[in-house]
């Protein structure tokens, strides 16, 4: 692998960038000159929207696509308007995910594959459409997925987003194998617990501190005063991820967890 002159950062799209994570590594690559196509779901479309024009306002070109990243054509299309309104495709954030609670034993066969077309199909879907695109282009690239600290470590209630984190791995491993010789990295983050939607519990309440995002602490074995995080230490891994000095990086599932899981 070599350093390519002539890629940069231009242009990234991010799925499910209308809150949580997705929202501040969509802020934190416009603030670094980025253009973004926004992607989330119908049900998030105003705050899509919303994201869009407070991008617009830091000077940088915003579109919002509206795309079930499960859908394989709508997945097609997604990318295809990102590069016909943006010019080109630099980099993917296949950020969007979804989780499940339930024992593997009350675990419905609909509910895994829900968990796994989302979480699985979605980012192979995004990998193979942006990885079609940057080949195409010939200038390198970056697509980083969405794995987590519960894609390293089994946890009791998550068994179908567990094992669909860890898919994302094998995924992003096999893809950084085929890309390599295109000078396109593939990487994922693997958060810890981060203060989202994703980790707001009606149970969090009954937890020793009572606090949002105690509940996944405690699936995953930890205290109420474990540690925890803001969206933005995610926007930040990625924002180094997408850089040209980072070629060399690739294949990884890097932990930002606060030392949950050590390797
Ligand atoms: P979140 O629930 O706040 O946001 C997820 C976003 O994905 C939402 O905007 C949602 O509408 C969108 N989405 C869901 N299904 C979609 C679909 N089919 N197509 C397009 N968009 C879809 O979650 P978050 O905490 O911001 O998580 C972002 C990613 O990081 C997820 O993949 C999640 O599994 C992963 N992650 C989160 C944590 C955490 O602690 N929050 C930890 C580890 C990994």
């Amino acid at each position: 692998m070599a350093p390519v002159e002539s890629y940069a950062p231009r242009v990234a799209l991010v799925t499910g960038a209308g809150q949580g994570i997705g929202r501040a590594i969509a802020l934190r690559l416009a603030d670094e000159g980025v253009d973004l196509a926004l992607n989330d779901i119908p049900r998030n479309e105003e705050a899509l929207k919303e994201l869009a024009e407070e991008l617009r306002k830091k000077g940088r070109r915003a579109v919002t696509l509206i795309a079930d990243v499960s859908v394989e054509e709508e997945v097609k299309t997604m990318v295809e308007k990102a590069v016909e309104e943006l010019g080109e495709l630099n980099v993917m954030i296949a950020n969007a995910g979804i989780a499940h609670v339930a024992t593997v034993v009350d675990t419905t066969v609909e509910a895994w594959e829900h968990v796994f077309a989302v979480n699985v199909r979605g980012t192979m879907l995004c990998y193979k459409y942006a990885a079609g695109q940057m080949i195409k282009q010939g200038r390198g690239g970056r697509i980083i997925g969405a794995s987590s600290v519960m894609g390293k470590k089994g946890c009791p209630m998550v068994s179908a987003y567990c094992a669909s984190k860890f898919a994302v791995r094998g995924l992003t491993q096999s893809l950084a194998c085929e890309l390599a010789q295109h000078n396109i990295t593939v990487n994922a983050y693997a958060p810890g617990v981060i203060i989202t939607e994703m980790t707001r519990s009606p149970h969090d309440k009954d937890k020793a501190e009572g606090k949002h995002g105690d509940s996944t602490k405690a699936l995953l074995g930890l205290p109420s005063h474990a540690p925890d995080a803001e969206p933005e230490v995610i926007a930040s891994i990625v924002s180094y991820l997408v850089k040209p000095e980072t070629y060399f990086i690739t294949g990884q599932a890097i932990s930002v967890d606060g030392g949950v899981y050590m390797s």
